[in-house]
């Protein structure tokens, strides 16, 4: 049924709207008479009940329903990855994922196929993360073991992981890769326990070869689920299979976790994943619609980049929330498009601009690399693109001159002077008034 429903959606609406909205959305079944769907956020959510709600009653009626009724429910962030593009298979204008082969069916089946290192885009932020886990994916069991990635929340950690595993997966298409959320691990073990089983819990978990354990802060307080995973960890660790972690902090800040287990996440390599500059942003969101085919022009995404500043995954919703506001209203992409488009989800506050994204404007601007602005070259032309820099870092941010002097390494009456310094060349010197103007306009959005 669900697929007829489908079909129903598709034929009436456009593709790009389709495969925004419709494509992730899964099934959840029939509950007291009410078809129950999954969304990814609560944003999706107000999104189908405002703007689809009728036309999947209407889907409903059109297979016969009396009195068709819908609900939307917000999945587990988790459980994202779960989500296959299964049901109807994805239109060929969208790359499907490569097919696996039936050796590893059951592992691909948790393995999210847009995870993959391709599809990563490594910037200052990630590489370090990033170079960690192909160097693992390349020697699983010797580079590092294990490997522990941290940072906060949609910025790329389970990506990385899955990332690992499907490397292994295509080079060794034989080994076993286990991807678990440390919530299901603690499930699968009260299971095990309840049942009698843990023979075949323990078989599963150590007979693999690269064994990723998402969230494993959530082991904090967690006492039986530690020990046994000190078992299962102890079991791969000596038959050099590689485990790969991954946690909102790094093991020294998890609370309540057993000291023998916190020393062994640090026998391995201890890496983590920041907030993504500006640039990292525009190139994620310019992979992403190419990904989805989506043809949208540089000046859009890099307002879209300039709004959203902290998380991939938010910044992934503004992109679909754009896109998905230009095909309904009929309109093509552009800057005042989108601008709406986010504009109640992001308050129209002040677009946020970090002291780094502005530095990196600046050199451009200047045509010299940012570490030679912050470096303590005295010469003219450097001197006066850090003034600037400074100047247009207070002026855009909520930074305080402390800050900002200890961003370029120097005191707080040096920003001072910087500032004054500025401003009493500004109209006096036009060619520098003419670049901190065109500055100042880009980075306002
Ligand atoms: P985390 O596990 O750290 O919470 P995820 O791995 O779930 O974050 O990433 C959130 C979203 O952002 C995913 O859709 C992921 O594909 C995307 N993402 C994160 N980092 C990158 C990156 N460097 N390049 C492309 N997409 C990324
Ligand atoms: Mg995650």
């Amino acid at each position: 049924i669900w697929s007829d429903v489908l079909g129903y959606v598709r034929k009436n609406i456009t593709e790009v709207e389709y495969h925004t909205w419709f494509a992730p959305v899964k099934n959840l079944g029939v509950q007291d008479g009410s078809l129950v769907l999954g969304v990814r956020n609560s944003f999706a959510q107000e999104w189908f009940r405002k703007n689809y709600l009728r036309l999947l009653e209407d889907a409903l009626r059109s297979l016969g329903a009396q009195d068709p009724q819908v609900s939307f429910q917000v999945l587990p962030a988790a459980q994202d990855a779960l989500l296959l593009p299964s049901d109807p298979p994805p239109p060929p204008s969208v790359p499907a994922p490569r097919a696996p082969a039936p050796t590893f069916t059951e592992n691909r089946k948790v393995l999210n196929p847009k995870y993959t290192f391709e599809n990563f885009v490594v910037g200052p932020n990630n590489n370090l993360a990033h170079a960690a886990a192909l160097a693992v994916a390349e020697s699983p069991g010797k580079a590092y073991n294990p490997l522990f990635i941290y940072g906060d929340v949609g910025l790329g950690k389970t990506h990385l992981m899955h990332a690992v595993g499907h490397y292994m997966l295509e080079r060794f298409p034989g080994k076993r890769v286990e991807y678990v959320s440390t919530e299901s691990f603690t499930n699968d073990l009260i299971n095990a326990i309840r049942d009698d089983k843990m023979t075949q819990f323990r078989n599963r978990y150590r007979s693999v070869d690269l064994l990723l354990v998402d969230d494993i802060q959530f082991l904090a307080g967690k006492e039986r689920t530690q020990e046994e995973f000190f078992h299962t960890f102890n079991a791969l660790y000596e038959n050099h299979k590689q485990i790969i972690l991954s946690s909102d902090r790094p093991p020294k800040d998890i609370q309540t976790l057993e000291g023998r287990l916190r020393s062994r996440f640090e026998w391995g390599l201890i890496t983590d994943i920041q907030s993504p500059e500006y640039e990292t942003r525009v190139a994620i969101l310019k992979m992403n619609a190419e990904h989805n085919r989506i043809d949208i022009p540089q000046e859009v995404l890099e307002l879209i980049a300039r709004q959203v500043t902290s998380n991939i995954r938010e910044l992934e919703g503004a992109l679909m929330r754009v896109v998905a506001f230009s095909s309904l209203n009929n309109v093509p992409f552009s800057r005042a498009v989108a601008a709406k488009a986010l504009s109640n989800v992001f308050a129209p506050q002040e677009v946020k601009v970090e002291m780094m994204d502005v530095l990196r404007q600046v050199a451009a601007q200047f045509n010299m690399p940012p570490d030679v602005i912050r470096g303590s070259g005295r010469v003219r032309e450097v001197v006066q693109a850090r003034q600037v820099a400074q100047y247009l870092i207070r002026e855009l941010t909520d930074h305080s001159l402390p800050e900002i002097g200890q961003f370029f390494g120097r005191d707080h009456s040096t920003v001072m002077h910087a500032i004054s310094k500025v401003s009493e060349q500004m109209g006096k010197d036009s060619e520098l008034t003419a670049a901190v103007d065109l500055l100042r306009r880009r980075m306002k959005g």
